[in-house]
């Protein structure tokens, strides 16, 4: 199927072959032709499956069929969004696919200034794409209006909610006028998103694109069993020895990303650190500086991180593992897209076996384990693994676990054998 069969206008079918895009991707095949068709729509998928385009595309068909000669123009569709990232790809995506079309579309998100936001709102936009935060905000001072919105997106909803924004969202949701249509995307879908959703769309069109929780089949999972003293000084050689250009590097707490980001610096890595704390402006040319190839690598949290699109990434390397299972999926999500071959490799302390078993029972397989990591060997024992809310990112020098070999193996270019000093390897670097 072409996207011309889609029902698309010649302006959005332009935008795509600027893109560069072929053919719609499954999401975009199912969901386009039900949101030209006026329907509700609860889609369940990940980004990287181009869902984006799936709600942008027919949007913005649907808003330009519907032109309006009201000034300032009034807001008539609002996407939501969890974080900063998002609100900033997604509009940037808005602007790429209607560059052929008259509509204006604006962009909310806090940590920056308002007053440009306040006033790019009083000049009048047909699309807003938001965080629900600076929105509820600028929406409770009146420099917005939301009762002649006729298309609203909850994108991430699962995220939305982990992120605890659901207040929010359901003031926000008070200011729509009832009569309008709803398209709702997420990875996952708990009872409370179901709630959620029972509760926003009508007779809503149910599209699922990939199996919820499964990993893409382009996307090469491996695990490094090793202890945590030695997870930095493995990181540092997989990257500088692979000569990897674009390494995104998960950790789970702002803290630990700072120190890791300062450890991978003095190992010669070029990098950054991506996380909530961070001010908008830094966050945005952290983001670009990885996005230009600056710098090599981006050490970031998991909210950071979430819905970040960059194209063929093609390294993922999980620092600590994830408490969330789920959150597992989102991670590696980040590589191997848009059919792009990647890689995932996730450094697995003894501490952290029991969140490594509680990922291959959500994903129904076993991670292969690289038998040779050029460490001491440790076996991840799901009985001999801390609780998972206590497992803690820092080096646990003085632990004492058993030295074996893991029972799943393969065969992986080994980082290093014990005892190369490091020093030499940053001077080869
Ligand atoms: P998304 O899931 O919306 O975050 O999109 C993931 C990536 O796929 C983005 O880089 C898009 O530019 C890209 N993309 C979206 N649709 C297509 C398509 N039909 N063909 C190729 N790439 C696409």
């Amino acid at each position: 199927m072409s996207f011309s069969q889609l029902g698309l206008s010649s302006e959005l079918l332009q935008a795509i072959t600027d893109q560069g895009y072929e053919t719609p991707t499954p999401i975009q095949r199912q969901a386009i032709p039900e949101v030209l068709d006026g329907r509700d729509v609860l889609a369940g998928a990940q980004t990287g499956t181009g869902k984006t385009a799936s709600f942008t595309l027919p949007l913005l068909q649907l808003l330009t069929n519907k032109p309006t000669v009201q000034k300032p123009r009034p807001v008539r569709a609002l996407i939501l969004v969890p974080t900063r990232e998002l609100a900033a790809q997604v509009y940037e995506s808005v602007q790429l696919y209607g560059k052929h079309l008259p509509l204006v579309a604006e962009v909310i998100f806090g940590g920056v200034s308002p007053n440009p936001q306040i006033k790019s709102l009083h000049r009048g936009a047909d699309i807003i794409v938001a965080t629900p935060g600076r929105l509820l905000d600028l929406a409770n001072q009146r420099h917005v209006n939301l009762s002649r919105v006729e298309y609203f997106v909850l994108d991430e909803a699962d995220r939305m909610l982990d992120m605890g924004f659901i207040v929010d969202i359901r003031k926000i949701i008070a200011m729509l006028p009832k009569k309008r249509q709803n398209l709702m995307f997420s990875a996952t879908f708990a009872d409370e998103i179901k709630t959620l959703a029972a509760q926003i769309l009508h007779n809503p069109a149910q599209i699922e694109v990939a199996q919820r929780n499964t990993t893409a089949d382009n996307i090469s999972q491996l695990i490094y069993p090793l202890k945590q003293e030695y997870k930095r000084e493995c990181l540092s050689y997989l990257i500088g020895s692979n000569n990897w250009k674009q390494v995104l590097v998960f950790v789970r707490t702002k803290h630990g990303a700072d120190r890791l980001c300062k450890q991978l610096m003095l190992d010669g890595i070029r990098c950054a650190a991506l996380h909530g704390n961070k001010s908008q402006n830094a966050r945005t040319v952290a983001l670009e500086n990885f996005k230009s190839g600056k710098i090599s690598c981006l050490v970031a949290t998991d909210i950071a991180a979430r819905g970040l699109d960059i194209e063929q990434l093609p390294h993922v390397i999980n620092f600590d593992l994830p408490a969330v299972p789920e959150d597992y999926v989102h991670r590696i999500g980040r590589t191997g897209r848009a059919g792009c071959e990647g890689v995932a490799i996730s450094l697995v302390c003894p501490d952290e076996a029991k969140l490594l078993f509680a990922i291959e029972k959500l994903l129904k397989k076993e991670i292969p384990r690289v038998a040779d990591t050029g460490y001491e060997t440790v076996i991840l024992k799901a009985s001999d693994a801390a609780p998972a809310k206590k497992v803690d990112p820092r080096p646990r020098r003085h632990q004492n676990h058993t030295k074996e070999r893991a029972k799943t193996t393969t065969n992986h270019p080994t980082p290093r054998k014990s005892g190369t000093p490091t020093a030499a390897r940053r001077r080869s670097r």
